[in-house]
């Protein structure tokens, strides 16, 4: 499932081909650093900053 959720936000974000494991990515909606914890599944959890 390339398919996950922002922790924040929970609007449903779809894996990027080039994201890899412990990447920091952005939500698109509402811009919380997210860290793809894993990529199949496609998890993500909130960036500590
Ligand atoms: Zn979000």
């Amino acid at each position: 499932m390339a398919l996950s959720e922002c922790p924040k936000c929970a609007i449903h974000i779809i894996r990027h081909p080039d994201w890899k494991e412990g990447m920091v990515v952005e939500c698109p909606e509402c811009g919380a650093k997210l860290v793809v914890s894993s990529l199949e599944p496609l998890e993500l959890e909130e960036a500590q900053e």
